[in-house]
């Protein structure tokens, strides 16, 4: 059994797209273990996304996911990693295979909708960011 971390991102909140991604989830066997709405400081996003600090596209990215209330959730299931990465799709919904939640619902590779972690690594660094152990339900 593996975790991840998932970021409904403030566009998908604003463009009312929770519930559907929540149903893609749930219609996949993945289990929320954890969840809950926060709004991001820039500091926040910062500190999640500093491994991106020396990308061009930094200042901005986390300008936009500070820039409203964002859902976190922890995924449980088996493979989770990889599962919830095929069914959001590639960054750029552009590339994003066909019925992935960034094909059809991203508008452009920085508003991408959803966020999930990329590795076992990832994932712990990424859940211990917004998590306590008694807030993930086993
Ligand atoms: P992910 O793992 O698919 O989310 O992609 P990355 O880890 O490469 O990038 C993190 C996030 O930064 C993406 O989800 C996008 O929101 C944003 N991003 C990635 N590449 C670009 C880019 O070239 N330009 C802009 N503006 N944002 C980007």
């Amino acid at each position: 059994m593996e975790r991840t971390l998932s970021i409904i991102k403030p566009d998908g909140v604003s463009r009312g797209l929770i519930g559907e991604v929540i149903r893609r989830f749930e219609k996949n066997g993945i289990r929320i273990a954890a969840m809950k709405m926060i709004r991001l400081t820039r500091k926040q996003a910062q500190g999640f996304y500093a491994v991106h600090r020396e990308r061009p596209f930094f200042d901005s990215l986390t300008q936009f996911m500070s820039s409203g209330p964002v859902v976190v959730m922890v995924l449980e299931g088996e493979n989770v990693i990889e599962k919830n990465r095929t069914l959001m799709g590639a960054t750029d919904p552009a590339k994003a295979a066909a019925g992935t939640i960034r094909r059809d619902f991203a508008t452009e590779i920085e508003k991408n909708v959803v966020h999930g972690s990329d590795s076992p690594e990832t994932a712990a660094f990424e859940i211990g960011y917004f998590f306590n152990r008694f807030e993930i339900v086993a």
